[in-house]
């Protein structure tokens, strides 16, 4: 009987376990065998593995994190490295291997395709939405639920000292999760990628400062700027420091960090990995190999590894000009 392995590798995102549920279930009731690698690649380099069964996976549905953990795994970047993942995959007879991660890792199914003849299906897991070819990645809609329920919390402090807030959120070098938190939230300003690129951050900061400066005349309030890290020079605390020096605006920081990739998986993610999941069993059994699936206007469509790792997902320009429209209404 088919023999497929899982395994999650990158940064973790909730709803990674509800992928590998819906596998392992798909898997069962089709009579294949389903075994997990540990550690992101490293597990099949170390022969690190367990079997997945029913019983081990239905009550990690609601649950963050990955019962399979995540790593980066520097030996996929060698040629050795690659060989080996591939010589474990053929001692354990493994038929097909499904990927749950970022782009990285399915980089890292590029090269092993060169090692082994199995098939190789991947899913978008990651809580940054930096993949084209899907609607959203796995996680990205828990991420910008916890850093919106967060910076609300931030909001009622800042509105209650009238403060200047500066919140860092995730995204690695895209703006999905500032632009979606954004918005949600009602930020004065969304600084990222797709509207903040460095030549531009003097013209900004004249910008911002301005800004702050006429809404402090019009009334009194916070004033909340959502900025995606990796974006300014220096950080949130950098902007921070550029404020002061400019327009002598007092200002506080706070970097959401890791809290963003964990908890319980809204019910959006929960669904999207339990229909990628079970899509992704079925793909096997359609042969199909080198494709990711994704989720496009609710249909699942299976596209080329090698286009998932070139194309680039832009934020939609629809939030870009909702955030440009709020800018002006919030200044009227
Ligand atoms: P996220 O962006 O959410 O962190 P990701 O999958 O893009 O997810 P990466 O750290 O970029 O995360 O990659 C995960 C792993 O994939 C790496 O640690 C490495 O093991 C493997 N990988 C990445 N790039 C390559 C590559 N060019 N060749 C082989 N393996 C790779």
């Amino acid at each position: 009987r088919p023999k497929i392995a899982v395994l999650t590798s990158g940064g973790d995102a909730p709803g990674m376990n509800a992928a590998i549920r819906a596998i392992t279930l798909a898997c069962h009731s089709s009579g294949y065998s389903c075994i997990g690698f540990f550690h992101g690649y490293n597990g099949l380099i170390d022969d690190e593995w367990c079997e997945l069964t029913p019983r081990l996976v239905n009550p990690t549905l609601q649950q963050g994190g990955t019962l399979l953990k995540s790593a980066r795994c520097k030996a996929m970047l060698t040629s050795d490295g690659v060989k080996q993942a591939a010589n474990t995959l053929y001692k354990h007879d493994i038929d097909a291997l499904i990927v749950v991660g970022g782009d990285g890792s399915f980089r890292g199914m590029l090269e092993l395709e060169k090692e082994w003849r199995g098939q190789l299906i991947g899913l978008p897991g990651t809580i940054d939405n930096d993949l084209a070819h899907c609607d959203a990645t796995i996680g990205f809609a828990t991420a910008v639920q916890t850093a919106a329920s967060a910076i609300d919390k931030i909001r009622d402090t800042a509105n209650a000292f009238e403060r200047v807030f500066i919140v860092e959120v995730m995204g690695r070098h895209s703006g999905h999760i500032a632009f979606a938190v954004g918005l949600a939230t009602g930020a004065e300003a969304i600084l990222s990628f797709e509207n903040c690129q460095p030549p531009q951050h003097d013209a900004i900061l004249s910008e911002l400062t301005t800004a702050i400066t006429q809404q402090q005349q019009v009334r009194h309030g916070s004033y909340l700027i959502v900025c995606a890290e990796n974006l300014w020079p220096g950080g949130a605390s950098a902007l921070q420091k550029a404020l002061k020096e400019r327009a002598a605006i007092d200002s506080a920081v706070c970097i959401l960090g890791h809290i963003q990739r964990g908890g319980s998986p809204v019910v959006n993610d929960r669904l999207l990995a339990s229909k990628l999941g079970l899509a992704a069993v079925e793909a096997v059994e359609q042969q199909q190999h080198m494709v990711m699936l994704g989720e496009i206007a609710g249909n699942v469509v299976a596209t080329a590894l090698n286009a998932t790792v070139q194309d680039h997902k832009p934020v939609a320009s629809f939030w870009l000009k909702a955030h440009r429209s709020a800018l002006k209404g919030d200044l009227a």
